[in-house]
């Protein structure tokens, strides 16, 4: 059977992967594993988020377990909300920035938390074995809608004041922030310019992934308006993009950067948790404020994994995807637009120009083929090897992959999942610094290759 569960829960082309069969076995299984007797279920804006969630709730109601159907809401609004409202679990049906014809299930526990990869695999093997504990007729659960956005947009409510009253324009791309997003970022008294806010299944206005192709209306309309800022979301609204006042897609690293040296400075030091993949402008952002950046692997749930065990103040990824742990545990595009708002009112700074302190390096990206039999063992060796290449001041991490930092930058070498090749990620202070890092990289690969024949 393959493995149903990837690195954001089960994601899959609607009515061929991800059937209401499967939806529904999804759900028999976490009734199964979480033994919850109040399971909170929504959706984003997807044309086949009505079907999964029937499905998957007839599941979750056939184990015993009482549902809350929240309808459509973004990702971590439905985490948030399981936390603070003591679900057992929460299910979320959204394929986040996937094109429409996708969908897929995120399960979240009771701490807003994703299920990690030990229990997504205990409910594979449920499904696998067809080890469903059913209910008794008596017993079967009860569904009911319910909407308690109202309280998650009193907690942003609460927590962001604002003194000076920003024109905004605000992208939510027709997901699952269309109504939320406008509605919260104008209750903090800013003037709200809504683009492509009503839901629409099939993504006609944009893509539902936020990045400068996607947003280049939003950009038009940010000069056009005259207004301060242009804020962006993908599909479920776990990730937020910008445009600054002059209508410049921001740099995901360096707004990261940014906003995490912004937050190490109000809390005087503490650890930022960002990915194996994000600029060393983090580190050269945060550390000036006592702060320590802990780096994981790519995707959330190693983030949020990391945050909880280190008890660390930020993290995020430059996908725009931000964890803002003295809230709950899952990336909220919601929540990062807001505190970023309050980071320039506090600052009393324009967008751009509190990114302008960021540094900006030169990032460089090469394949090279080697057998899948091999890949592993060449990327192992390089781990062992690699002082003969770079023999200065070299810091090995292997958390995915081998990542070397060096005095001027870095290099990340990692076997590719899928195909035959070892990929090398290097960025450096300056682009012939980068290049100087590169060009000794394949060097290594090589080297290291030869060794494994
Ligand atoms: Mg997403």
């Amino acid at each position: 059977m393959p493995k149903l569960f990837g690195s954001s829960g089960v994601r899959g082309l609607v009515n061929v992967d991800l059937t209401p069969v499967l939806a529904a076995q999804i759900g028999m299984a976490i009734a199964t594993f979480s033994k919850a007797n109040k399971v909170f279920v929504a959706r984003d804006t997807r044309s086949s988020g009505g079907m999964l969630t029937n499905a998957l709730v007839s599941g979750l109601l056939s184990g015993g377990t009482n549902v809350k159907d929240m309808g459509i809401l973004p990702t971590p609004v439905l985490a948030f909300l399981t936390q603070r409202m003591h679900a057992g679990a929460g299910v979320m049906i959204t394929a986040s920035h996937n094109p429409p014809q996708y969908n897929g299930i995120k399960v979240f526990q009771s701490d807003s938390m994703a299920y990690d990869e030990q229990s997504q695999n205990v409910i594979e093997e449920i499904i696998e074995d067809k080890r469903f504990s059913l209910v008794g007729w008596r017993r079967i659960g009860d569904t009911q809608p319910a909407d308690q956005s109202q309280l998650y947009v009193k907690t942003i409510h609460d927590a962001v004041k604002l003194r000076e009253k920003l024109h905004l324009i605000v992208d939510t791309g027709c997901g699952a922030t269309c109504s939320l997003a406008p509605k919260i970022l104008a209750s903090l008294g800013c003037k709200v310019t809504a683009l492509n806010s009503q839901p629409d299944g099939f993504f006609s206005a944009r893509s539902p992934e936020p990045n400068e192709e996607s947003l280049t209306f939003l950009a038009r309309t940010v000069v056009e308006l005259g207004a301060d800022l242009g804020v962006a979301y993908d599909g479920d609204g776990d990730r937020v993009a910008f445009i600054d006042e002059k209508g410049k897609f921001a740099d995901f690293d360096r707004t990261l950067a940014a906003y995490a040296a912004y937050v190490t400075k109000m809390k005087n030091g503490g650890i930022v948790v960002t990915n194996v993949e994000a600029s060393m402008c983090v580190e050269r952002m945060v550390e000036p404020h006592g702060g320590r950046v802990l780096r994981t692997r790519v995707g959330d749930i190693h983030l949020s994994e990391a945050i909880k065990k280190q008890k660390a103040i930020f993290g995020g990824e430059p996908c725009g995807a931000w964890i803002h742990p003295q809230f709950h545990l899952c990336p909220d595009g919601i929540l990062s637009s807001a505190l970023l708002l309050k980071a320039l009112d506090e600052e009393d700074k324009k967008f751009a120009e509190l990114i302008s302190e960021t540094p900006k390096y030169e990032t460089l990206r090469k394949n090279i083929t080697c057998k899948n039999e091999a890949k592993h063992k060449v990327v192992e060796k390089i781990g062992e090897n690699f002082r003969q290449v770079f023999p200065e001041n070299t810091e090995l991490s292997r958390v995915d992959g081998v990542r070397l930092s060096l005095e001027d930058g870095w290099i990340l070498i990692r076997a590719s999942g899928t195909e035959p090749v070892i990929r090398l990620t290097v960025e450096g202070e300056s682009l012939r610094t980068a290049k100087k890092i590169m060009e000794k990289g394949i060097m290594l690969v090589e080297q290291s290759a030869g060794k494994v024949k």
